[in-house]
């Protein structure tokens, strides 16, 4: 069993030195949390229980994936299922210039947003780049924006990417605002795989029927024909209406995505009543992905919209894609293959390197318990130090009938211009009598 330190229980910590580092990070995550309401946004009081869905949803059959971060009905996407490592998955944009101007929108979070609202990309550099660079490709999306306010641009695109990479799988994201019949002949004619529509939800609230108009279109030319949007808390019956018109028109799948706040337009979320989840994040981290925080409520209604569809036996794939599980892929990225000192095990749960920290004043019974075992004194020569212990060495201590506190430290490799580092981001409680390491 692992115990998540929070403000309820760090005072019931009896280990001054393992309380102490638990406090730090919470102090840096309320310090966060600080910064979050800075930008006008309210913040959820507690986060919402639902573990009864998730229970319900086992019995009804749904796909468990990557640590209940992803729950899938029948198909998923090949491109998704990858997604969770990160692996040999490539993402272009042509332009950032989108003409919908949706309120949650992250790309003015992207990194040279205003530049690229009107420079285009050189994707046809770029693609050649990645060949050079002998990398393995086996899935490439290109995104926006709105790709096909540049068609010429969207289909040399994937003709030339199917020339380089020609085992690769294609995607295509888009509002389909702009696809025509004949566009979406060429683009199954340049390679495309996969087209991924967004409906809007407040078009659907005006009677605009448009996105569907265009998944007609391209079902039947395109391979996979999906749809993916976030899902605004409160719109479960709408959303279910989308499910079963969804499924009637035959189209593969849809990805309900965790609503997330950009870290703007705190205005057009407070005017629906949308607060940020009170735990935003299980492990604070500057994550890559720029989709912003979660917004409480919309977990549970994509969670309700998987169950719905198990119900009505919906054939359609319905895929609930957490923000968590977003971030698991760059973990991966960073963490895989990395050299470590023999206290670590990495973890197959979330990704994040794991050891287990004792601290004085148990650092002698801990060490005498383990006499002859590979231990690292964290700061050498000095015997009341923190000790860290490889996480399987934690049986010995409970075979020993060792009972003391220890620390569960999570940490990632970060690449720095001086070199790479191993970053401690978390401390959880586990104590010997209780913790196994299918735990991690
Ligand atoms: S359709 Fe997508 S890219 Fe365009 S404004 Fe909405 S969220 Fe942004």
């Amino acid at each position: 069993m692992i115990t998540v330190i929070d403000r309820a229980v760090l005072p019931t910590v009896r280990n001054p030195g393992l309380r102490a580092g638990a406090a730090r990070y919470l102090q840096i995550y309320e310090n966060f949390m600080r910064q979050v309401r800075a930008t006008g946004i309210g913040v959820a009081p507690s986060e919402a229980e639902v573990s009864d869905q998730l229970a319900a949803l086992r019995a009804q059959g749904a796909t468990f994936r990557n640590d209940g971060k992803s729950l899938v009905s029948n198909f998923l996407s090949p491109a998704c299922a990858a997604c969770r490592q990160g692996h040999d998955s490539f993402t272009f944009f042509v332009s950032l210039k989108c003409h919908r101007s949706c309120f949650y929108c992250f790309n003015p979070n992207q990194e040279g947003f205003d530049h690229y609202t009107e420079a285009l990309r050189d994707l046809p550099a770029e693609l050649d780049e990645l060949k050079r660079s002998g990398r393995p490709v086996r899935y490439l999306a290109l995104t926006g924006g709105e790709p096909l306010l540049h068609p010429a641009e969207a289909l040399a695109f994937f003709s030339q990417a199917s020339q380089l990479f020609p085992d690769a799988h294609l995607r295509l994201y888009t509002t389909g605002d702009h696809l025509t019949p004949a566009l979406v002949a060429a683009l199954r004619d340049a390679g495309l795989d996969e087209i991924r529509f967004s409906i809007r939800m407040h078009d659907l609230a005006d009677g605009h029927r448009h996105t569907f108009d265009r998944l007609a279109l391209a079902k039947g030319i395109i391979s996979t024909v999906m749809v993916e949007m976030p899902i605004l808390p409160g719109t479960l019956s709408t959303m279910q209406a989308v499910l079963l018109d969804l499924d009637r028109l035959g189209v593969d799948g849809i990805n309900l995505l965790e609503l997330c706040y950009p870290r703007q337009h705190a205005q057009a979320f407070n005017q629906r009543d949308f607060a940020v989840r009170s735990q935003p994040y299980r492990v604070l981290y500057d994550y890559w992905y720029a989709g912003g925080l979660p917004i409480a409520g919309s977990e549970s209604d994509c969670l309700a919209l998987v169950a719905f569809a198990r119900r009505q036996g919906l054939r359609l794939g319905v895929h609930y894609c957490s923000l968590e599980n977003k971030h698991t892929g760059q973990i991966y990225q960073q963490n895989v293959g990395q050299k470590l000192p023999p206290t670590y095990v990495w973890s197959e749960r979330d990704f994040f390197w794991k050891t287990i920290k004792a601290y004085a004043p148990d650092v002698h019974r801990v060490r005498r318990a383990l006499r002859g075992q590979p231990l690292e004194l964290r700061r050498a020569g000095d015997e009341d130090g923190v000790l860290e212990l490889h996480p399987s060495q934690v049986a010995v201590l409970r075979a020993a009938g060792v009972e003391v506190e220890l620390g569960l430290s999570s940490n990632v490799w970060e690449a720095r211009p001086d070199g790479q580092y191993l970053r401690e981001l978390r401390l959880d409680l586990v104590r010997p009598a209780s913790f196994t390491l299918t735990d991690l």
